[in-house]
């Protein structure tokens, strides 16, 4: 009897805009990997794969920007009716529908007995519910249906007719599995995150391999969701990220490795320091570069780690640093200015340039001001640091969403696609879209000074 063969989808991304900066789908290819340990055969789709190599010969892809990350090939598409008042073009990114489809179709001749497909943030629903369309006219086969956006917002995932997995504990899929469809998976005592790796082995080709060496996060920033996520910090044994990187950087023959944990200095002295010193004694600095872009904590950096990282190759280091002002205080506290300038200047010491080396500022936060938002770039610049400007958006679930609907700010029932950051200023009374753009024009010009 042949064994159950299960395909996992990373879906489309539909928005106004998207750019691949080092995005893999790794909650998906755990599960990918938890599914093996079942004895199940499994495949993958990854539609955001633009390493895919069928295609380059059906799409122009656009060129690598740097290290892996780049523009995705897309379509202009009909904006959902919701965003008609929206002044831009809506897209879908990712793989051209014609080879997703012919992708479908060899899978179908091989049996797919389930169908797995992820997703991530809540916006990008529609991409999620296209890819789902087109699968049901491919397969017969059940389509589940987890990630962020299914436990975040049930209700609307409810909509695409799939079955909605929504814990984040793999543990629960066997019996899940069994209660849905009947089978008879044996029960395991896994613990996925820190027994197993992402499976990685599934693609033929990638950019770049994603790692997670921590989950979650012991801050409770009021914008954030992360530390809702995961009820408590965890930690991959160092020994087991070591063997991801020299594994899967040979067998896909990538040289940039990307850590986007949440929290990743947290609990440094047993975690990150002994690994990065573990890759500069197995020589992986040598051949490997390192990034980090999900904003570290700037108060967690000492010098030592700075050296450490500028040995181990790091090209990327992204600083979470969001706004000046007040607002530092009452958002969470997990940084002031005088962190950001320390940080700065630690990273200098141990060699790092403004290329290198980046803070993320938010704008259109509740609350903020627009001189909160030039302060906060001045800081960037005399710090010597470059900086990225986003914008806002309220995840629901998170302290400052619920304040929002208590002050009657929003009304707790708004479509997701309302509270994509692009499109929030466009009908959210905060700040306005010229005082956005006003922002953004003083980011360019003040970023001029850094290359002086
Ligand atoms: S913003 Fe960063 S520090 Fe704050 S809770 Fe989220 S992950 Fe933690």
């Amino acid at each position: 009897m042949r064994r159950k063969r299960i395909l996992l989808v990373n879906p489309w991304i539909e928005d106004f805009a998207a750019y691949d900066f080092w995005l893999k789908p790794v909650g998906l290819l755990y599960v990918g990997s938890f599914l093996k340990t079942l004895g199940l055969e499994v495949t993958l789709i990854d539609l955001m794969n633009r390493y895919d190599p069928e295609l380059q010969s059906r799409v122009k892809v656009p060129r690598d920007k740097f290290y892996g990350t780049g523009k995705f090939p897309h379509v202009e598409i009909a904006k959902p009716p919701i965003l008609s008042f929206m002044p831009r073009k809506y897209k879908r990114y990712g793989m051209p529908e014609e080879l997703f489809r012919e992708k479908l179709r060899r899978e179908r001749e091989n049996g797919v007995d389930a169908v797995f497909v992820t997703s991530t943030l809540t916006y990008w629903y529609p991409g999620y519910f296209d890819t789902i369309s087109v699968i049901k006219e491919e397969l017969d086969a059940p389509i589940f249906f987890g990630g962020f956006f299914v436990r975040n917002q049930p209700s609307v995932a409810k909509r695409s007719g799939t079955i909605l997995f929504t814990h984040t504990d793999l543990r629960y899929l066997p019996r899940f599995l069994n209660r849905t469809l009947g089978w008879e998976l044996p029960e395991v005592d896994i613990d996925w995150f820190t027994q197993l790796s992402p499976a990685y082995e599934l693609y033929e080709k990638v950019g770049y391999v994603v790692l997670l060496t921590t989950l979650g996060c012991p801050y409770r920033c009021t914008y954030c969701i992360a530390h809702r996520n995961w009820e408590r910090m965890r930690f991959k044994p160092v020994e087991l990220v070591l063997e991801e990187i020299e594994k899967f950087s040979e067998i896909l023959n990538v040289q940039d490795i990307v850590f986007f944990d949440d929290a990743i200095l947290v609990n440094a002295e047993n975690h990150f320091k002994p690994l990065l010193k573990e890759i500069i004694r197995r020589g992986l600095n040598k051949k490997l570069r390192f990034h980090l872009p999900n904003g570290i904590h700037a108060r967690l950096l000492t010098q030592e780690i700075a050296d450490l990282l500028y040995e181990a190759n790091f090209k990327t280091i992204k600083l979470g640093y969001e706004t000046a002002g007040k607002l530092q205080r009452t958002t969470g506290d997990k940084i002031r200015d005088e962190d950001l300038l320390r940080a700065a200047r630690i990273l200098k010491n141990a060699g790092f340039t403004h290329k290198e080396v980046s803070a993320y500022i938010m704008v259109n936060l509740p609350g903020q001001t627009v001189e909160d938002v030039m302060n906060a770039v001045d800081v960037c610049v005399d710090a010597g640091i470059d900086y990225s400007i986003n914008e806002f958006t309220p995840i629901v679930g998170t302290d400052i969403w619920i304040e929002l609907v208590n002050k009657g700010l929003l009304t707790g029932r708004e479509d997701p696609l309302l509270l994509n950051n692009t499109v929030l200023p466009y009908w959210w009374k905060n700040m306005s879209v010229e005082q956005i753009q006003f922002l953004k024009e003083y980011g360019k010009i003040k970023k001029a000074e850094l290359s002086l």
